[in-house]
């Protein structure tokens, strides 16, 4: 048995906040581990950069949507789409908050994507508090935030049965390399237990408080910070704030079709 050391890669897919921009895309990153690759978020746009960057549909083995949001879900039958027309084989687990699966399970009959009729098994599982894929190599912690609290009032006024899922994901490859998307929160303090120890931290902008921020990373300094999901608008602020950051050293801003390297995986083969 040999060793074959392959990169670990996390690509930007989409880096736009919830109000779409004419130049990026919503919600959509892709990590990729050996041949397997594992979608986190599929907003607008997503499905179309996955394919322009050049990436296999095939290898893809896992999709997590943090919540239901238009901006982190719109491509997903968009994608679903795609691998029933390609023929794929492989099974598919989406992973999606509980509170959406009966749904978008009807959602996709009514774009006429029958499931009964797909060459794949896609294997539609309810996101719980710690949850790992039954496949691969990748641990993934997922962490109910608050990011969804603010529509309390609205869901008891009107009878809604929303449950106000968001979760952010702890991703540990292998044991040692360790990520965190937060994507969307209601403010740093819903991760702040989780942020020790990053090789890299995928941040949301829209809903956090840079100054608060700036306090977090003298804390719990992590490798490298990703600053994502923000409006054009909001481009310069964030700009000047990496540019002025004590921490500037491990900040970047995100851009549609950035990667960042994050190590090298050792994998076993015959
Ligand atoms: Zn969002
Ligand atoms: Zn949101």
């Amino acid at each position: 048995m040999n060793e074959i050391a392959t990169e670990i890669t996390w690509t930007v897919l989409g880096s736009s906040s919830g109000i779409p921009s004419p130049t990026r895309n919503c919600s959509g990153y892709l990590l990729r581990f050996s041949d397997s690759l594992t979608l986190f978020d599929c907003g607008s746009g997503v499905t179309r950069a996955f394919l322009q960057r050049g990436f296999e549909p095939d290898c893809l083995e896992n999709v997590f949507i943090s919540h239901t949001h238009a901006d982190h879900i719109s491509d997903l039958p968009l994608l679903v789409q795609l691998l029933y027309n390609l023929k794929r084989t492989k099974p598919l687990y989406l992973y999606l908050p509980q509170e959406a699966i009966t749904s978008f399970a009807s959602f996709l009959s009514a774009c006429y994507l029958f499931r009964e009729k797909f060459s794949f098994d896609l294997r539609l599982r309810p996101i719980k508090e710690i949850q790992s894929p039954e496949n691969g190599n990748i641990s993934v912690r997922t962490i109910l935030n608050t990011h969804l609290s603010k529509a309390a009032t609205q869901i008891k006024e009107f009878d809604y049965p929303n449950r106000m899922e968001c979760y952010s994901f702890l991703i540990t490859l292998q044991d040692r390399v360790r990520v965190l998307y937060s994507a969307d929160i209601g403010s740093l303090v819903d991760i702040a237990p989780y942020l020790g120890a990053l090789d890299l931290l995928v941040l949301e902008t829209f809903h956090i408080d840079l100054g608060q921020l700036e306090q977090s990373l003298q804390a719990n300094p992590a490798k490298r910070v990703l600053l994502t999901h923000y409006t054009d608008q909001d481009r310069k602020e964030l700009e000047n704030y990496i540019a002025h950051s004590l921490h500037r050293q491990c900040l970047y801003l995100a851009e549609d079709g950035m990667t960042v390297n994050l190590g090298t995986a050792d994998i076993a083969s015959t």
